[in-house]
Formats: C-alpha cells, sequence, structure tokens
C-alpha cells in the first residue's frame, strides 16, 4: 500500500527533470488531496486543512490526543520521490492497517506544508505554525521571486484573511490566525536519510536521537568601484578579494568537530561587470553541528577568520551578521525507544544517528514526544531526481509505523 501511495504522489508534477512540486502552490494542493482520497471511503474520516496549509486526517471526532504519524508533500525544485512522500505515504498506509483492528483507534496523519521553504526561503513552514513559532512580521517581510508578499499568498490561497493597509499610517497590518485541528499525544515521522551512514554501516534502519543546529551568517565587504583597467593594484578596493579568501577557507573551520560540516551556497559580486572592480561583495555561510558548544566553536572560528581577513584587506570595510540560528534538537527518548523495540523484535539491524537536516519532527517535538526514523537513500543522494531507497527498505518503514501505532495504542487504551 505504501508503494501504491508513493506512485499517487509521484504522479502529480513529475517532469524529465525530476519531481517539483514547491509548497504553498497548487501542486502542493493537489498532492494533499491525493492523500485525502486514500480515505474517501472511510466515514468516520476527518479531513481538515488548516490556516497554515496543512492537512490533517484524524478518525473520530478530533477530541483528545492522537497518536500521529506523517511528513511533508512539498519538493524543492527537480527533487526526488521520497523526501517527504516516503513518511506520508506510510503514515496513511499505517492508518489504513490500524484502523481494520481498531475501529475506534485514535489515530492521525499530519501533512505538513511548506517543509522545504523553497519559495520564501523559510522553511519547516507548517509545523511552525502549528507550534505557534509562526511571526507577522515574517508574513508582511518575506516575498517569493515574482515579489509575492507571503501573507498575500495565504489569503490568496484561501489559508488567511487579506492583510490590511493602515489608513493613517498606509503600513500593511496582518494578523496571523492558527487553530491547531487536534492534540497530539506522539508523533513519529519516517524518512529517508539523504546521506550515507546507513548505507556505510550496513544498516536499514537509522533512529533519529538529535538533529543538528543550523547557523546561517552574511559575511559583506564594501570597497569602490573602478576601471579594471587602468587602476593599479596598489590602489584598488576589491570587495570581492577578502570575500573569495574567507569562503575558500571555511572547510578548515570546521577540522575536528565531529560532524561539523560548513558551506556557502549564495554569493553575490556587485556591480557584476567583467571590466569593473567591485565595490560590494557578500557571502551567506552555514554552518551545522549536532551540539551547541560545537556550533559556538565553529561561529568562534569564523569570527577569528572574518577578524584576521579585515587588516589583511586594507581600504575595505567587512562586517559579519548573524542571519538565523536554530539550536540542536533532541527528539523524544520514549518515542525512540518505541522503534528501537521494534527494531529488536523483528531483528532489524538499525543505529542512532543525528540528523544533519532539518525536519518537521524537531519542531513537533516541543509540544508532544516526537521522534523520527530514517531508512537508507541508496547512493547517499537526495534533493535530486535520482534520489531512492530500496523497496524491501520503503515497505520496511510502513511496517514500523505500523507497528509503532499498535504499540502506541496499546500504551493508551
Ligand atoms: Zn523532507
Amino acid at each position: 500500500m505504501i508503494l501504491q501511495n508513493l506512485k499517487k504522489f509521484q504522479k502529480i508534477s513529475e517532469t524529465k527533470e525530476g519531481i517539483t512540486r514547491l509548497g504553498l502552490t497548487d501542486w502542493e494542493d493537489e498532492a494533499h488531496e491525493a492523500a485525502v482520497s486514500v480515505f474517501s471511503r472511510f466515514k468516520r474520516i476527518t479531513d481538515v486543512r488548516d490556516g497554515a496549509g496543512n492537512t490533517f486526517l484524524y478518525n473520530g471526532d478530533g477530541k483528545g490526543k492522537y497518536i500521529v504519524m506523517g511528513s511533508h508533500l512539498d519538493t524543492v525544485p527537480a527533487g526526488g520521490r521520497l523526501d517527504g512522500a516516503l513518511g506520508v505515504a506510510g503514515a496513511l498506509a499505517a492508518m489504513q492497517r490500524v484502523l481494520r483492528k481498531h475501529r475506534d483507534a485514535p489515530v492521525a496523519v499530519a501533512i505538513w506544508a511548506d517543509e522545504e521553504g523553497y519559495r520564501f526561503n523559510n522553511g519547516l513552514w507548517g509545523s511552525r505554525a502549528f507550534i505557534g513559532a509562526v511571526t507577522e512580521e515574517e508574513l508582511l517581510s518575506l516575498r517569493d521571486r515574482d515579489d509575492a508578499l507571503l501573507a498575500e499568498v495565504l489569503a490568496e490561497r484561501g489559508l488567511q484573511k487579506k492583510p490590511r493597509r493602515s489608513r493613517e499610517t498606509g503600513e500593511l497590518n496582518v494578523k496571523f490566525r492558527y487553530k491547531a485541528p487536534i492534540e497530539i499525544a506522539s508523533y513519529l515521522e519516517a524518512h529517508i536519510e539523504q546521506g550515507r551512514k546507513l548505507i556505510r554501516a550496513g544498516k536499514r534502519i537509522g533512529l533519529v536521537t538529535h538533529v543538528a543546529g543550523v547557523r546561517r551568517w552574511r559575511l559583506e565587504s564594501v570597497g569602490e568601484t573602478n576601471h579594471a583597467g587602468t587602476t593599479p593594484m596598489r590602489d584598488r578596493r576589491d570587495a570581492l578579494v577578502p570575500i573569495a579568501g574567507m569562503v575558500g577557507r571555511l572547510p578548515q573551520l570546521v577540522r575536528g568537530v565531529e560532524e561539523g560540516v560548513i558551506t556557502c551556497g549564495a554569493l553575490g559580486v556587485q556591480p557584476g561587470v567583467a571590466n569593473v572592480i567591485p565595490d560590494r561583495a557578500w557571502a551567506i555561510v552555514e554552518h551545522r553541528a549536532p551540539s551547541e558548544r560545537d556550533q559556538d566553536e565553529i561561529a568562534r572560528r569564523l569570527k577569528e577568520l572574518v577578524a584576521t581577513t579585515g587588516p589583511r584587506a586594507p581600504g575595505v570595510g567587512l562586517e559579519m551578521t548573524p542571519l538565523s540560528a536554530v539550536r540542536p534538537t533532541a527528539l523524544s527518548d520514549d518515542v525512540t525507544a518505541g522503534v528501537e523495540e521494534i527494531c529488536k523484535k523483528s531483528n532489524v539491524e538499525y543505529m542512532r544517528m543525528t540528523s544533519m537536516a532539518a525536519h518537521d519532527a524537531m519542531n513537533i517535538v516541543r509540544v508532544a514526544p516526537a521522534g523520527m526514523f530514517f531508512i537508507p537513500s541508496l547512493k547517499g543522494v537526495s534533493h535530486r531526481p535520482d534520489e531512492d531507497s530500496r523497496k524491501e527498505d520503503i515497505k520496511l518503514a510502513g511496517e514500523i509505523l505500523y507497528k509503532w501505532a499498535l504499540a502506541e495504542l496499546d500504551r493508551v487504551l
């Protein structure tokens, strides 16, 4: 059943270049509708789209707390078929099986909207709304590539009221209205690993105990434009030179930090003309590590690099400003122990691990016991069209979700 569900999602927005099903677009809506249709013949199942665009499918009257499984159905541009979809396909299949055994079971599926955050550069959108972490400032400041404001897009999609312009000040005002459709007793998410640890270790399941922290910084330098031919080297104030030098040295900053990674994935230069010396250059640098102490250490090294680069780039101003910081998150020991028990009983080889990618579970754990497990990614790739896992591992993910929900029911009932 999990494989059928996956096929259903795959058909939506699949192109030769992979799957492009961006969050907060019609493609995502269509995928959510396809998930709802799995339960079209189940009379006792209610489906709700909340004010953030999350979809919940729950059994019964929606009162009390629910055993919830889920993930997301949006992708990055030219993404793969499993990132997110695996967890939803598995949750739907597991819920159907549970209901066949226990008609009244308080089980639910949560499909978190816009996990990838591609359109507005934010991410984990739906699960952040669920835990009350969305700010009105974000709604009025984030714009997509076509300059559409997040608040306007939410209104267009029928999720929120239109922002209003104040008559006196001319400023836009908005109120984010959100009510969680159900309460969560415990939550489990299945996901592909998106890395190589499981494949390398020859394990089939990764129990995610922690999600790494992510900090982002903007490095910016200001110099002076001038003619690239007539300005002698000693008279230049080239803004790109110190930035480029720093980016080249970034890999050294995580030396000796276990699982520490650092990346410059965005870079800009102004005016961006071949025969003009740049007067402005910027780089966005992010680093991740499993512990806050390690994150502090990487940040310290980065600051030191900026401080020592400045004096060597005379006449060029250098600045480093924080953009965002997400602390490393511990997931629920109880949920992890529950999944571990199932692996042991079923003789499935597993290991504990840290997720270096962010996931919705790291938000949900702030309001309820929440856990996650991974299945191996073939070739260790993800966010690519060739992202894949072995069929038997995909089926195993569904099996574990089912068994976990049954065990949770035993605890609750
Ligand atoms: Zn994902």
